[in-house]
């Protein structure tokens, strides 16, 4: 496999990131154990102050061999299923392991009780399915619930909220289908409902989780507020936050939980890429990375974002603007419009940011892309591999 691996312009990158050597091969995301330690910083007195627990949904980010940086800040991990289960469970096994599905299989329901600690069901049918056989296990039981608060615009693929929402049980379907004998199995109670938010919006979704659910709170054991919760996002409302943990502990005498995935690695990784070509085509300059926002980056196309990008400037905003896209046959796999105060060209290097989550776990190989190599960026600023990947991963995934 050849890549390229020419010398990079520096003046492209930011001066605290001059330190990436000329050698590193491309794509790769580059985890910054500096900026992940300061947000365990700001997670771990969070749970200091207000006695919430806190777990990390690795959904978002399951590069284990960091967690050893959260260690001191988290109690647990999240997982959406048995193979995250299993993960937290071996890569972490004193911390609380925590599952959420939307349906848990019949085949797959035994080995999760091996992993799992609490496990959170998604529906009256699936608690009456398997409660029975969590408590004989001596789990902590929880069920899903649905406010029926929707409190962000624009994503309705990220609103569990959203009319007709398969995810968490509503006050409606509770009084249709829950008997006395599957409350009393109940431990606690989850809800999910935000994604990237500030604390306003959770106290808004708390509000409505006491109009719809106050009654049954008092005789549960915790409440876990779910993810989406922006915490280590510079001016996020701390304050708030804590009023809403300590609110939900006094009023109805639970331990909250909090299990966010974004804010344990915001804004602490990088992705490297380099540019292959440079294309035009009617006044569009399009520069040709190797990388793909369809393979490496598909929250890019999914949510869809800009990610942004060090150095660079909005379209028009510096001399030489340009559309950065992927090299793989999509005709919309473009990352997004940028500008530079140089001229790129093949060998150009470029650093993406915030892409520590959501990207690493999500990677695939579409069009035989290589995956991005893993790299750890260390206190002191060198670079360690952490993992490598190459041809075999592409094809084992594919057939005998
Ligand atoms: C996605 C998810 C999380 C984590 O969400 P973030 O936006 O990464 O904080 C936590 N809990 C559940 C049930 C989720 O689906």
């Amino acid at each position: 496999m050849s890549r390229t691996d020419t010398r990079p312009p520096f003046a492209l990158l930011d001066k605290s990131l001059k330190a990436f050597p000329d050698s590193l091969v491309t794509p790769a995301f580059i985890i910054d154990e500096t900026a992940l330690a300061r947000n365990a910083r700001v997670m771990g007195r969070l749970a200091e102050e207000t006695g919430c627990r806190l777990l990390l949904a690795q959904k978002a980010f399951s590069n284990y061999d960091f967690y050893p940086i959260f260690a001191g800040a988290l109690d647990g991990t999240e997982a959406s299923g048995l193979y995250e289960a299993r993960l937290g469970r071996e890569t972490l096994p004193d911390a609380e392991c925590h599952v959420f599905c939307a349906a848990y299989r019949d085949d797959e329901f035994d080995e999760l009780l091996k992993y799992a600690d609490h496990i959170v069901f998604n529906s009256p049918g699936q608690l009456a399915r398997f409660g029975a056989k969590a408590r004989r296990a001596g789990k902590s039981i929880g069920l899903r619930i649905n406010p029926e608060k929707s409190t962000q615009e624009g994503h309705a693929i990220y609103d569990p909220c959203a009319p007709g929402s398969r995810l968490g049980t509503t006050r409606e379907q509770w009084d249709r289908q829950m008997t006395p004998d599957l409350v009393e199995l109940l431990d606690g109670l989850h809800f999910h409902t935000l994604c990237e938010q500030d604390s306003g919006p959770l106290a808004e979704t708390l509000a409505a989780v006491e109009e719809k659910f106050g009654d049954v709170l008092p005789r549960m054991k915790w409440l876990n507020f779910g993810g989406g919760h922006h915490i280590t996002r510079p001016g996020y409302d701390l304050g708030l936050l804590k009023k809403c943990i300590r609110q939900a502990q006094q009023k109805w005498g639970v331990t909250v939980y909090l299990e966010p995935g974004e804010a344990w690695a915001l804004n602490a990784g990088y992705l490297a890429a380099r540019v292959l070509d440079i294309t035009e085509n009617g006044g569009v300059k399009t520069a040709v990375l190797d990388t793909s926002a369809a393979c490496h980056m598909p929250d890019v196309l999914e949510m869809p974002y800009r990610p942004p990008l060090i150095c660079a400037g909005e379209p028009g905003e510096k001399a030489h603007t340009y559309r950065l896209a992927g090299p793989t046959c999509l005709a919309g796999d473009v990352i997004g419009d940028y500008s530079f105060d140089e001229k790129l060209a093949p060998g150009s290097l470029l650093l993406f940011g915030d892409m520590a989550i959501y990207t690493t776990c999500k990677t695939n190989t579409f069009n035989g892309m290589p995956l991005p190599a893993i790299i750890s960026r260390k206190k002191d600023g060198t670079l360690v591999k952490v993992k490598t990947f190459g041809y075999e991963d592409f094809r084992t995934r594919l057939g005998s």
